[in-house]
């Protein structure tokens, strides 16, 4: 188990670990997932940390929502809007989170499967 400060994600944010972004902007920074599941596999993450989804129910609103239109935002403007996409965000060790920094997966580019396994 990570240190929940010390993520790989928490030293992006830092810009200990440099990332190409492909979407950011105040609250957000987007980039390629190093292991993608589909032709397109984009991580949001807020520059707020949370570690995990289950965590917003205890921040501001404001937060939330801004996030969220963060990663719709990111999600339009790699033109997924047309074709769609799939926003997921695994929550804890039975949701498959493996990173304790909160993060929106934007999967597309092909048609994804339902139901998750
Ligand atoms: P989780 O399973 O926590 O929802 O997803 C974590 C994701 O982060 C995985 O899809 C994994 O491939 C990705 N990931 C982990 N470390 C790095 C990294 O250093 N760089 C990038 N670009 N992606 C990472």
């Amino acid at each position: 188990m990570q240190n929940s400060f010390d993520t790989v994600f928490d030293k992006i944010i830092s810009g200990d670990i440099q990332v190409d972004p492909v979407f950011e902007n105040d609250d957000v920074l987007a980039f390629n997932d190093m292991n993608p599941q589909a032709p397109v596999h984009v991580l949001v993450i807020p520059k707020k940390r949370s570690s995990r989804f289950s965590e917003l129910s205890t921040k501001p609103v404001e937060d939330t929502g801004r996030f969220f239109a963060a990663v719709s935002a990111a999600a339009s403007s790699l033109g997924l809007d047309g074709p769609g996409y799939r926003m997921v965000v695994n929550n804890g060790s039975d949701g498959g989170q493996e990173v304790e920094y909160l993060h929106a997966h934007i999967l597309g580019g092909r048609r994804l499967n339902w139901p998750p396994g």
